[in-house]
């Protein structure tokens, strides 16, 4: 076979493979969660120029707009030996990164003064690699100029690509769009623009099938509306209407069909009736008839209520909201739509447990997934029994989405998985034929994970967190507590055929040598608990065992979500106690507020590891740890810890804050009011510990299910037994 033919089949295949990923249509606006600026933009202006901002972001226009719920304003004052200009910045977010190409740039303009065609501003883009286009006359691309009316701008991408100094291979390439000055009559024009996207220009010609609306629940401020998937190939956005009377509806919100067949409407109110219609949307805009409308009425919550309302949402992302195939977690939602996320996968088992038992689903559907995902995972790539961190849907294969070298075995994301694959395996009915086969092809997983392969060599104090055919060692990557790893020293122990001695709990885990005690230091960038051990007070509290003051909340929900810390304590701290002081020192901190957040407070706390304003990171109740972003799932996975202080949290998190933060899945993953950000994003290792962790507060259950199995009971005991 020559070169070429090589290259082309290779070609082939990764078009194959791509395609069957969800492509995003490059949007750079379509509308913002946050009511006040838009966080992907960014201003400029040199005076006697200026362009109207929000600490240099664009305002956003909530009452008019071309899609509901907002527009963007775009107010400028065009003035000699003045400049000005706006950037809109594509909106990156985890797995956002297969884009459909397109070959015109589509906007729409709203004229909400008398400004002249010629008046208004050029638009030009920029490409990754910095360079920009010229800029060209907005005006000229207008076909009917009439102010006060939603305009469509089409501008061809060959436009912008001159040749020479800038060329556009793929839409894809297009960092930003940029609005600048281009008269200069120094008067205040203002502009209303929507729906910045790069689309093809071909579309089918017939107008979209009117939707069916399902469902509208009330809830205490919002109403949860589902409707009959629609063909995202087809229909743009389903548009959401909302009545007072059931006579006049007005608009108030699309949904990408590639998302969700749900709608979460926070109208606001309790003790409110409305009516809803929804219609289709092509990628022309084109809209369907209006779908026969449906009634729901809001009503306050109990705190119980409440409970139920946040667990029932969050057990969506796990069963709506799982990959096709497997029938496992996402890594976040949206994202990308076959790659699951094995840890977050077995969170998810838990969360589909708890949704059994509060009626979300029937037994017979949850024995139905459990099936499914067992005939997955036993086809599944799995090294060493242990399997990747990504998981490719449709084909089973390990997917190194975090780099080259980790297309192998990882141990931690492995033993996620594990802790919840044995508590299903034990919530199970052993006198049940169809379960009690489940339960051993479970047995069957479980036993094949050769967690001693994951000591490197036979008498290494440590395990490893990863392992790959192609680069074997290459990440080196100790497993030293305190971090989220404990269950994976827990399961290596507790294994019935491939353990590790119990001893390692000490000498890997917990070990106090100089590799051990290097590790923490470099994290935690503090000697505070370097030797496992802390014993130093914050806030008040002391703290037996933790690195700095603690850590990010994760290290108190990951590994406790079926291991019941009532049930374990080591020679240096009692674990239930231990993770509620870390609970209660991020708390006492975000109290505290050093930084001065107005939002953080005893409503309003919980640091851990979520998406932010400039990507995903853990975060600490440390001055130099702490951005101003909080993730609902700090204080809400806290519920076993501090019950009322989570409470307060959840309550704040959906009263005051439900506009934004509170969507299909339940809260989304963070939010950042110093930036004016929320999170677009549900993320599968922050939606599982809400619903697992308030029923470990509830009922106990997963901890019940957990801490049942004979295997743990025994590495629990062998641990408790080891004298030092
Ligand atoms: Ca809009």
């Amino acid at each position: 076979m020559n070169k070429q033919t090589l290259l082309l089949i290779l070609l082939l295949f990764t078009g194959i493979v791509n395609a069957r990923e969800l492509e995003y249509n490059q949007v750079f606006f379509e509308n913002s969660l946050m009511k006040k600026s838009w966080f992907y933009s960014e201003t400029s202006y040199e005076s006697p120029s200026f362009v109207l901002n929000i600490q240099g972001k664009l305002p956003v226009e909530n009452k008019e707009s071309f899609t509901p719920g907002n527009s963007l304003q775009l107010t400028y004052q065009s003035a000699r030996k003045g400049q000005w200009s706006a950037r809109l910045m594509f909106p990156q977010w985890r797995g956002k990164d297969f884009i459909k190409n397109g070959n015109s740039l589509f906007l729409h303009l709203y004229v909400a003064d008398e400004t002249p065609r010629t008046e208004l501003p050029n638009i030009s883009i920029e490409l990754k690699n910095k360079k920009a286009s010229k800029g060209l006359p907005l005006g000229g691309y207008l076909k009917n100029y009439s102010p006060k009316k939603w305009m469509e701008i089409k501008i061809p991408m060959k436009d912008f690509d001159d040749g020479s100094s800038i060329k556009i291979q793929h839409s894809e390439d297009i960092q930003s769009i940029v609005f600048q000055q281009a008269a200069t009559d120094g008067k205040s024009h203002r502009l209303l623009i929507d729906q910045v996207e790069i689309l093809p220009e071909e579309c089918a010609n017939q107008l979209p099938a009117t939707p069916v609306l399902k469902t509208a629940k009330g809830y205490e401020q919002h109403v949860d509306l589902s409707w009959n998937p629609v063909n995202p190939e087809d229909v743009k956005y389903v548009k959401i209407y909302r009545s007072k009377d059931n006579i006049h509806f007005h608009p108030v919100a699309v949904q990408s069909p590639q998302y969700a067949s749900r709608y979460a409407d926070f109208a606001g109110l309790p003790g409110k009736t409305y009516y809803y219609k929804i219609s289709n949307l092509d990628y022309r805009y084109r809209e369907s008839e209006l779908s026969p409308s449906v009634k729901a009425t809001t009503h306050i919550l109990t705190d119980e209520e409440l409970l139920d309302m946040v667990q029932e949402a969050c057990f969506r992302y796990y069963w709506e909201g799982a990959e096709a195939n497997s029938g496992l977690a996402l890594e976040n939602i949206p994202g990308r739509k076959n790659m699951i996320a094995t840890g977050a996968s077995g969170f998810g088992l838990m969360a589909l447990i708890v949704g059994t038992e509060r009626g979300f689903i029937t037994r017979n559907q949850l024995i139905h997934r459990l099936t499914k995902i067992v005939s997955f995972i036993e086809n599944a790539d799995r090294f060493h029994g242990a399997l990747p961190h990504f998981l490719d849907g449709p084909a089973g294969k390990v997917d190194p989405y975090f780099g080259k070298y980790d297309d192998g075995g990882d141990l931690v994301e492995t033993s996620f998985f594990m802790q919840g694959l044995l508590a299903a395996r034990q919530y199970l009915n052993p006198l049940n034929l169809q379960e009690e086969q489940l339960r051993g092809r479970m047995t069957k997983i479980w036993e094949s994970v050769e967690w001693s392969w994951y000591k490197q060599y036979a008498d290494s104090p440590f395990l490893y967190w990863h392992w790959s055919p192609d680069y074997a060692w290459h990440i080196n990557h100790r497993l030293i507590g305190w971090n989220e790893t404990m269950i994976t020293y827990l399961l290596a122990i507790a294994s019935p055929t491939h353990s590790v001695s119990p001893e390692m709990y000490y000498t890997g885990w917990a070990s106090q040598d100089t590799i051990a005690q290097k590790y923490r230091s470099a994290w935690g960038k503090t000697e505070d608990g370097s030797m496992y051990t802390n014993g130093k007070t914050y806030y008040g509290l002391k703290l037996d065992v933790g690195v700095s003051n603690g850590g990010p909340l994760f290290f108190t929900h990951y590994s406790f979500m079926g291991f019941n810390p009532h049930l374990f304590q080591d020679k240096y701290t009692h674990y239930f106690d231990n993770n509620r002081n870390i609970a209660l020192i991020n708390y006492r901190y975000c109290s505290e507020n050093l930084k001065d957040y107005t939002y953080y407070g005893e409503n309003c706390w919980g640091l851990t590891a979520s998406d932010g304003p400039w990507g995903y990171k853990a975060r600490e109740p440390v001055q130099r740890m702490d951005d101003g972003t909080i993730a609902p799932t700090g204080a809400i996975a806290s519920f076993p810890y501090l019950p009322q202080a989570s409470m307060k949290a959840l309550k704040y998190y959906y009263r005051d804050c439900g506009s934004f933060l509170w969507g299909e899945y339940g809260f989304r993953d963070a939010f950042n009011l110093q930036e004016d950000w929320c999170a677009n994003i549900y993320m599968g290792l922050n939606q599982a510990p809400m619903i697992v962790m308030i029923e470990n507060y509830r009922t106990g259950l997963v901890w019940k299910l957990f801490m049942q199995n004979k295997e743990v009971q025994k590495a629990v005991n062998e641990i408790q037994t080891i004298k030092q």
